[in-house]
């Protein structure tokens, strides 16, 4: 019988689990993306490496319950896609790092332990991120599972670009700005690596626009700023979240308002961002295509602050030769990047619109280089588990 060896990649999320499926070459095999996870309107899609959609099995009931249940779900389907499937690593996309953990490793008890103390930092996420490891050392008992950290690409940042103005011992707590979506810098820095040299040693802002997004200055090829900070709720507005935002008005909201610190956390988290502004909803395509005036009022924030940050990205890099967009927003919406790209002509940045329309990979017609570059934490994290393993 055949045999397919295999490299599993998981990012497990609060109600939504991303698979992929790769070779030991790092080829890529099968992607799937389980949202809504617990709801009854749960539902899966696995694609092949060309993008074409596989067949679903007859789902029992309870198939996407919990993320433990979509995870068999999804890993039956694989099994009946791929001769003798045999998970030699498992890969895993862990939100937090710490000021320690700085590259891919072997997850091991003691490991779990220490990023198990980093939830507090990242409360949304990392108990996901790591109940998606405890399942999948159910799944796969005995197979190595290998962390790999969204604030790892961030961690050789210089002091001015990790601390905040308060007492020192916050500073030597972790209360730091880390930095996060750095699966998908790394992927981005690799792909110009390959396929624009000359723009990776340069100065190059990147923009991560999906339902979080932040924005990183990547000089050659190392992540020198990032508009995210200690927690994934700062920096730009999201879909739910809000970003940058005057600590003064938490103080109002505490002492006015007598809400709780899980109110706030709700408002912050789930309830603020384009969803809030627009009353709406927290999807860029029903934005766009709503005529109501506080639709067209979120769109407009979104793209002043996302121009504000990329004249802030040049500040920090000491200019500026190439902008890229990705994420379903950055990628997608022609209307976000030339709003967002609007009057930095000073900068040398100019659209081309129709390239831009058209979503084509190169969309500038200035001197910095304009990018649209379609992102792959997966194959990042494989990549990872590959580099740990010595495959
Ligand atoms: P996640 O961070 O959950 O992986 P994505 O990177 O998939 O999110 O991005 C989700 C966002 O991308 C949503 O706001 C969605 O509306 C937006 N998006 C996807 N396709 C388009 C499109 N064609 N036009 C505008 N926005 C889009």
């Amino acid at each position: 019988m055949p045999v397919t060896r295999a490299i599993l990649t998981l990012n497990s999320g609060s109600s939504s689990l991303k698979l992929g499926l790769f070779t030991e070459t790092l080829e890529t095999l099968a992607l799937a993306h389980v949202d809504r996870i617990g709801r009854r309107e749960a539902a899966m899609v696995i694609r092949d490496a060309a993008g074409a959609r596989l067949p679903l099995p007859a789902a029992a009931p309870d198939a996407f319950a919990t993320n433990a249940a979509a995870l068999r779900t999804a890993l039956a389907t694989f099994e009946a896609q791929f001769d003798g499937l045999d998970v030699i690593a498992v890969g895993h996309r862990i939100v937090h790092g710490g000021t320690d953990h700085a590259a891919p490793e072997r997850i091991t008890e003691p490991l779990m332990a220490d990023l198990a103390r980093l939830a507090p930092f990242a409360p949304l996420h990392q108990p996901h991120n790591l109940a998606g490891v405890r399942a999948a050392l159910e799944a796969f008992p005995g197979t190595p599972q290998i962390a790999c950290y969204d604030t790892a690409f961030h961690r050789g940042h210089p002091f001015v670009s990790d601390t905040f103005a308060l007492p020192r011992r916050y500073y030597e707590k972790g209360v730091r700005r880390y930095g996060f979506h750095g699966l998908s810098y790394d992927y981005i820095t690799s792909e110009l690596a390959r396929s624009e040299p000359a723009l990776h040693a340069g100065r190059v802002a990147v923009a991560h626009l999906g339902s979080g997004a932040s924005m990183c200055a990547i000089a050659q090829g190392r992540s020198v700023a990032s508009t995210m900070g200690f927690s994934a709720l700062e920096g730009l507005p999201m879909g739910t979240r809000p970003g940058e935002l005057d600590p003064g008005i938490l103080l109002y909201m505490l002492d006015e308002e007598g809400l709780t610190s899980h109110e706030i956390a709700t408002l912050l988290y789930k309830e603020s961002g384009l969803l809030g502004m627009s009353g709406l909803s927290n999807d860029m395509r029903v934005l766009e295509a709503s005529d109501a005036p506080r639709a067209q009022e979120a769109i407009d924030y979104f793209c002043f602050r996302i121009r504000r940050q990329v004249g802030a990205m040049a500040a920090a890099m000491g200019g500026l030769d190439g902008v890229v967009f990705c994420g379903g927003i950055g990628e997608n919406s022609g209307r976000v990047r030339a709003q967002a790209c609007e009057g930095l002509e000073f900068l040398g940045l100019e659209i081309d619109a129709a390239a831009n329309a058209a979503n084509a990979r190169d969309i500038g017609s200035g001197r910095v280089r304009v990018l649209v570059l379609p992102t792959n934490e997966e194959i990042v994290i494989a990549r990872g588990a590959s580099a740990v393993l010595d495959l």
